[in-house]
C-alpha cells in the first residue's frame, strides 16, 4: 500500500491535490457493474442496453489497487455503485479488500436494495461503514409502474435488513417526479423516521441516460420545501460546512432530511466526487463527454507512480461544472439521444455510477 505521507507526485492530506477551481481530489464513486435489475424511467427507460464487455472489467483486485492510488492522492471517501452494485458476484470480497486500505474513511455503498435481505450481513460483516438504499415510493403498485419490476417487498425487505445488520447511518435516496411520486414526501418523511434512516429528496436530473427528462418533470428543491412546509410547518436548514451533495433541513419536530438540488441549485464550485466505471474509465463530472482510460495502463503493468502521474494530470486540469453549465445554457432539453448513447454506453448515468 502507498503510504499517504510518501505518496507520488509529492500530493498529500498535507497539500492536497487541487483542480482548477480549487476544488480537492476527495470522494470516489467506484462502479462496479453496469447492469441493473430496475429499468426506472429516469434512468434506464430502455428495456435493453449496450452493455460494456465482460473481459474489460476490473477486477477485485484490480478495483483495490486503483484505489490505493487514489487513496495515495488524497481520496478518503469511496462508495461503491452500479448499475446495481449487488449484481457483482462476491461484492463483500471487495468489501473486506477496501476495508483495510486504512486511508478510506468512508466506505460507502448505494443500492436499490432489491438483493439486500441476503447481502447486507455479509457486507457489514465484510466492513461496509454505510449504506444508501434508494426508494422512490411506498406504494408497490406504484414501485412497479416506475421501475416495471414487481418486487417493492422484496426492497423493503432489504432496507430492514441493512437495518438488522447493524447499519445505522442509513439514507434514502428518493428521486422526485413531478405528477408520478411527489405526493409521497410526507410518507416518506415518516417512513425514514420509522426506521432511523434519514430521507434525501433528489430533482430529476438531465443527465446521459435521462432520455425521458423535460423541465416540467423537474418537482424543484422550492416546490418540495413548500409542500413538507404545509404539512409540518416551518422548515429549518441546517448549516453544515460539508461538501455532500445534500442539503439538510429540519422540521419542528426535530426530524432531519435531505435535498439533491442539482438540477435547479447545482453545487459544483464544491465538488470533490469523480467516478470510476467498471471498465477503468475515469470521469471528472457527471456531465463529462470524456472519461481518463486507467485500464489500459493498469494491464500495461504501469507502475502506481505512473498511474498516480495520470490521475493527478486529470485532476489539476479539471475545470468542469456540468450542472452548473446546463443550468445557465438557456432552453434545456434531453442531454445525450439514443443514438449517441448506443454508441458509446460511457454516457449513460448507469455506467458511470449516477
Ligand atoms: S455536475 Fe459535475 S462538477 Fe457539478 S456537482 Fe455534478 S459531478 Fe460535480
Amino acid at each position: 500500500m502507498l503510504p499517504r505521507a510518501h505518496s507520488p507526485l509529492n500530493v498529500s492530506a498535507r497539500q492536497p491535490l487541487l483542480d482548477q477551481f480549487g476544488r480537492p481530489l476527495r470522494s470516489l464513486r467506484v462502479s462496479v457493474t453496469d447492469r441493473c435489475n430496475l429499468r426506472c424511467g429516469y434512468c434506464m427507460p430502455q428495456e435493453n442496453y449496450v452493455w460494456l464487455p465482460k473481459e474489460a472489467l476490473l477486477s477485485f483486485e484490480e478495483i483495490a489497487r486503483l484505489v490505493e492510488v487514489f487513496t495515495s492522492l488524497g481520496v478518503e471517501d469511496v462508495r461503491l455503485t452500479g448499475g446495481e452494485p449487488l449484481l457483482r458476484r462476491d461484492l463483500p470480497h471487495l468489501v473486506r479488500m477496501l476495508a483495510s486500505n486504512p486511508a478510506i474513511k468512508d466506505l460507502a455503498l448505494t443500492t436499490n436494495g432489491v438483493q439486500m435481505d441476503a447481502q447486507a450481513q455479509p457486507l457489514y460483516d465484510a466492513g461496509l461503514h454505510r449504506v444508501t438504499l434508494s426508494l422512490d415510493t411506498l406504494r408497490p403498485e406504484r414501485f412497479a409502474s416506475l421501475t416495471r419490476r414487481d418486487i417493492h417487498a422484496q426492497v423493503l425487505a432489504g432496507i430492514e435488513a441493512a437495518r438488522r445488520a447493524g447499519f445505522d447511518k442509513l439514507k434514502i435516496d428518493t428521486v422526485v417526479l413531478r405528477g408520478e411520486n411527489d405526493d409521497e414526501l410526507a410518507d416518506l418523511v415518516e417512513f425514514g423516521r420509522g426506521i432511523g434512516a434519514e430521507v434525501r429528496f433528489i430533482e430529476y436530473m438531465d443527465v446521459g441516460g435521462a432520455t425521458e427528462w423535460s423541465p416540467g418533470k423537474v418537482f424543484t428543491r422550492a416546490e418540495m420545501l413548500e409542500r413538507l412546509t404545509q404539512r409540518y410547518g416551518t422548515i429549518t436548514p441546517l448549516v453544515e460546512n460539508s461538501s455532500a451533495p445534500a442539503e439538510r433541513f429540519r422540521l419542528p419536530d426535530g426530524a432531519t432530511f435531505g435535498i439533491i438540488a442539482s438540477t435547479t441549485t447545482p453545487f459544483c464550485r464544491t465538488c470533490d466526487r469523480s467516478r470510476l466505471t467498471a471498465d477503468g474509465l475515469w470521469y471528472l463530472c457527471l456531465y463529462a463527454q470524456s472519461g481518463i482510460d486507467l485500464l489500459q495502463p493498469l494491464r500495461a503493468s504501469a507502475s502506481s507512480d505512473e498511474l498516480a502521474a495520470r490521475i493527478v494530470a486529470g485532476w489539476r486540469a479539471r475545470n468542469d461544472r456540468g450542472a452548473e453549465l446546463r443550468k445557465s445554457g438557456g432552453e434545456r432539453g434531453v442531454l445525450v439521444d439514443i443514438e449517441q448513447l448506443r454508441n458509446d454506453p460511457h454516457l449513460e448515468m448507469h455506467t458511470r455510477g449516477g
